[in-house]
């Protein structure tokens, strides 16, 4: 695939005449479950909707391997939640807190408003935002926890309004995890339910005796839970389907070779699927990442998983120039784009697709998934071109607002009379018709 093969990361450079043939294989993710995946979940889900709690229990013991005998053993209180909160080494209760203060004020800002205008005739028009009644947040908990996650999903929900939030997290042979839980004390969750998988995603769509039916479930999950969340899409409302995770850096050449390796390093340590790319116009400071990569490798922790994901997606880019750089941001719209050149802002309005934009050498992206403030909730696989960061809006919605003056209706109704009767939905004109002032 490369100019130049390195066993560790391959060498691409724009130049060659192979390189849309070598981008778009490297590009390719075919996110989709296959078939005995997709029927588990269809059985798991059909279950959930026919004997409700029972089958989510029956689920829960056998995938997460409990013996839990009702539903209640599965629920935590939100006096439990603040418990968790408070048995926190000191430095995690104050990072978690830190963290949590800096994503709401930053979602603050994002919140949209109401607005409306009159006309001349004093009709007034207008859009009412209001938030969802109740929303589902699914945490992943199978090989991981992830307490940011927590931070990330339930903040905007919370500004956003919604009446109430639900949790859901698995909790694979008993194992709860405190910071997790103390995020969702910290973040205004109200109730969580020790569940994953197919049957957490079935609970919250379709409601149970126990567990409340959500109006929209957000959060990302493995492929059981990405196939259900797809499968009750249209019953409620979904986030996204999240692919793995993804970054491409852009460097002038003037960053830290060693800075740059641990940025790509970063997203690689995600799984074996994360994709990390760095585009160059230099391709001595190309080599010199390239060196800083296989002198850094052996000290990582999760060494075998970085070296599959860049063997296996990740890729240094030689380019010509500046523009070629901007060309292939655009062309690939990255989760994550790292600007690291010395005029960032200068780039900025040439970036038309990425989710999150990371400027300036000293911005890591690890900084944005835990603390800056902007959500970690971005949209991967190249699905920055239609789509945006989980936000406030995600958890309202807008209803429009006319309301006519009787000169207004008698206007609008001559348009309407002649439309509707254009459609032949006379009912549609009389209607109209009635207002007209005579
Ligand atoms: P998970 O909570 O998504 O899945 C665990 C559940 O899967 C279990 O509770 C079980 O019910 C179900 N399950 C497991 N094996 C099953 C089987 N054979 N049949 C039916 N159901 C089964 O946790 P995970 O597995 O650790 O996956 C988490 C995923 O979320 C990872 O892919 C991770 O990369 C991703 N993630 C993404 C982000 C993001 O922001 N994009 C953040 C955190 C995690």
């Amino acid at each position: 695939m490369s100019d130049t093969p390195s066993k560790t990361i391959a060498r691409l450079s724009t130049q060659s005449s192979d390189f849309e043939r070598e981008l778009t294989q490297l590009l390719a993710w075919e996110g989709v479950s296959d078939a005995s995946v997709q029927q588990r979940v269809d059985e798991i889900l059909a279950d959930v909707k026919t004997r409700g709690d029972a089958a989510v229990i029956d689920a829960t013991n056998r995938f997460d391997r409990l013996s839990v005998s009702h539903i209640d053993e599965l629920r935590l209180s939100a006096a439990q939640l603040e418990a968790a909160f408070e048995s926190l080494p000191d430095e995690q209760r104050d990072a978690l807190a830190a963290a949590a203060e800096r994503i709401r004020c930053y979602h603050e800002r994002q919140k949209p408003t109401s607005w409306q205008y009159e006309e001349a005739d004093g009709t007034v028009l207008g859009q009412q935002v209001t938030p969802l009644d109740r929303a589902g947040i699914y945490v992943p908990g199978g090989k991981a926890a992830y307490p940011s996650s927590v931070l990330m999903n339930a903040i905007p929900a919370h500004v956003a309004g919604v009446r109430e939030l639900i949790m859901v997290v698995p909790t694979p042979d008993g194992a709860v995890n405190a910071l997790v839980l103390a995020a969702a004390h910290l973040a205004g969750v109200d109730q969580v339910f020790t569940i994953g998988g197919a049957q957490a995603i079935g609970a919250l769509a379709y409601g149970t005796q126990s567990v409340p039916r959500v109006d929209k479930i957000v959060g990302p999950g493995n492929i059981y839970v990405a196939t259900a969340k797809r499968a009750v899409f249209g019953q409620v409302g979904i986030d996204m389907i999240a692919g793995p995770s993804e970054i491409l850096v852009v460097s002038d050449g003037h960053t830290d070779p060693e800075w740059l390796a641990m940025d790509l390093f970063s997203q690689a340590e995600h799984d074996e699927d994360a994709q990390a790319i760095l585009v160059s116009w230099d391709a001595d400071h190309l080599a010199e990442v390239e060196a800083a990569i296989e002198r850094l490798l052996p000290t990582l922790d999760r060494e075998a998983i970085v070296r599959e994901s860049l063997a296996r997606r990740g890729a240094l880019i030689h380019c010509a120039d500046e523009s070629q750089a901007i060309e292939l941001i655009n062309r690939i719209a990255p989760e994550h784009l790292e600007l690291s050149v010395a005029e960032p802002e200068r780039l900025l309005p040439e970036v038309r697709h990425a989710g999150a934009i990371f400027m300036g050498r000293y911005t890591a992206e690890a900084l944005g998934d835990y603390c800056a403030g902007p959500n970690h909730v971005l949209p991967t696989s190249g699905t920055a071109r239609f789509s945006s960061p989980l936000g406030v809006y995600d958890f309202q919605k807008r209803s429009s607002i006319i309301h006519c003056s009787a000169q207004g209706a008698s206007e609008l109704g001559k348009i309407a009379s002649v439309l509707a009767r254009g459609e032949s939905l006379t009912a549609h004109a009389r209607s109209a018709e009635y207002r007209i002032r005579r």
